[in-house]
């Protein structure tokens, strides 16, 4: 199994090629060669059985499956249901995906378990060490932390905006108390934190230097680990038409159910409908093929304050027809001039793809998490809103059942929950030490230089 880039000028790699960079050094996404057939999950496989098979396809000859599914008992054994992703009715035609039974309480643990996993196996075979960085809205910094704190083989560093993440998700990547662990808080949005590790990589000195690698959602892997729940929902509710309704931001979740579809996951076949908050660059596109620059706007889900939406460019690489020419002329020309048309064919095939996209404001994210608590009696996150808020205004249909992801639990937005509910919403027993751990991380400002000063002094 190959990968290749959406831009077209990197070298092929293989899966553990894809998975251990990150970004390719074009500075496209990796996707593979080709879409593997996958046949779709069955309701008494296990939740590690069906990820080890989905994941052997991917990664080809780079992992035996016999090791992968003993990665994968590995990860997912630390989730404290043991369904690991279940469904829960909420209503007619209705369903809660839960995301979040990880040990960081968001669905950005599912990934980050097994790439934790992948790592220490990949790098133990070559004898390498590298740092992994990643640039957080919230979730993936502590789901990295909870994934690579104390692994010999990894530094990890983790970017997060200051002040813009929820204090319990700050707890989650500042308490590790391990030594291969460095956080800092920029001075500045998500998108900062994101272009500065743009920046590590395309200095190919310094990435070389340090072993550099990327765990964000531009990550294979991740959108690899992801497509499983797409999967194992399919079989839970007997392959029928499905509707998943996906909380978005970088729109990496999102992009793992139109992968587990390609890959023959999903039988009954699926609408995904993105739903973003006020940073609404993904429904302007779909809406009016139009990409355009604009600064992220703090909201009350603060994991989906995102502006630029990095996995749109491997949809906007199928609905090119593969034309890795397009792709980067497209992302040329947003570089450039902050915004980009898509390509008159591109937009068409868009329309045909099942993705759609809609936002939900502020206001009405909080009103919904009061609804949802009167109609069933649970807590909601405020990302978890955005999705059921978009569920509930999208046209009924009998044929088709809606699941809404549930991206992570409530008691990691406490205060958001408090404010819209009147409600406590106490972190669950296994993370109640959080707060009595003593934190640790480093604040500096958005300045690339000085940041990759402090990183190369980490690391040596
Ligand atoms: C990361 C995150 C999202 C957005 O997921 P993407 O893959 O970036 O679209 C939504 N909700 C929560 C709670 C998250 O942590």
């Amino acid at each position: 199994m190959k990968y290749i880039s959406t831009r077209g000028q990197a070298e092929p790699v293989d899966f553990a090629g894809a998975c251990l960079a990150g970004l390719a050094t074009d500075g496209g996404l990796y996707v593979p060669e080709t879409w593997p057939q996958i046949a779709p999950a069955t309701p008494d496989e296990t939740y590690s059985q069906t990820a080890a098979r989905i994941l052997s396809a991917f990664a080809g000859d780079a992992i035996p499956s016999d090791v992968m599914l003993s990665l994968c008992e590995k990860a997912y054994g630390r989730f404290a249901h043991q369904s690991v992703a279940p469904l829960t009715q909420a209503g007619p035609g209705l369903w809660l995906m839960e995301l979040h039974h990880g040990p960081t309480l968001a669905f950005k643990d599912v990934a980050m378990q097994i790439i934790g996993q992948l790592y220490d196996y990949l790098l133990g075979l070559s004898g390498k060490r590298m740092t992994v960085t990643c640039a957080t809205s919230g979730d993936t910094g502590g789901a990295a932390a909870g994934a690579f704190a104390g692994s010999k083989n990894v530094s990890l560093v983790i970017l997060h905006p200051h002040e813009r993440v929820s204090p319990v998700q700050r707890l989650f990547m500042t308490t590790t108390g391990e030594s291969n662990v460095l956080n800092i808080a920029i001075d500045g949005d998500f998108d900062d934190c994101q272009s500065m590790v743009k920046s590590m990589f395309a200095d190919k000195a310094f990435a070389s230097g340090i072993g550099l690698s990327g765990v964000n959602s531009i990550n294979w892997a991740r959108i690899a680990a992801q497509s499983v729940y797409y999967a194992t929902a399919s079989a839970q509710l007997g392959h029928r038409p499905l509707r998943f309704v996906v909380p978005s931001g970088n729109m990496g979740d999102a992009l793992a159910g139109y992968v587990a579809a390609r890959c023959g996951l999903l039988p009954g076949g699926l609408e995904i409908r993105c739903a973003v908050n006020e940073n609404d660059t993904l429904a302007r596109l779909f809406n009016t093929g139009k990409m355009t620059r604009r600064a992220a706007v703090a909201t009350p889900s603060p994991a989906m304050d995102i502006a630029v939406p990095s996995n749109f460019e491997r949809l906007l690489f199928e609905v090119t027809g593969r034309d890795a020419d397009a792709v980067r002329t497209t992302y040329d020309t947003y570089a450039q001039q902050g915004e980009a048309d898509l390509p008159e064919a591109a937009r068409t095939r868009l329309s045909c793809t099942g993705l759609s996209a809609g936002s939900v404001n502020n206001p009405d994210t909080m009103a919904e998490m009061e609804r949802f608590r009167q109609e069933t009696g649970w807590l909601i996150c405020p990302h978890t809103a955005v999705g059921m808020l978009e569920a509930r205004r999208l046209p009924k249909s009998d044929a088709v059942a809606t699941i809404v992801l549930a991206t992570a639990s409530a008691t990691k937005f406490p205060e958001t929950v408090k404010e819209a509910t009147g409600e406590d919403a106490p972190l669950p027993s296994r993370c109640a030490d959080l707060i009595a751990r003593g934190e640790v991380f480093e604040r500096m400002a958005a300045d690339p230089a000085a940041v990759r000063a402090r990183i190369a002094a980490f690391v040596s």
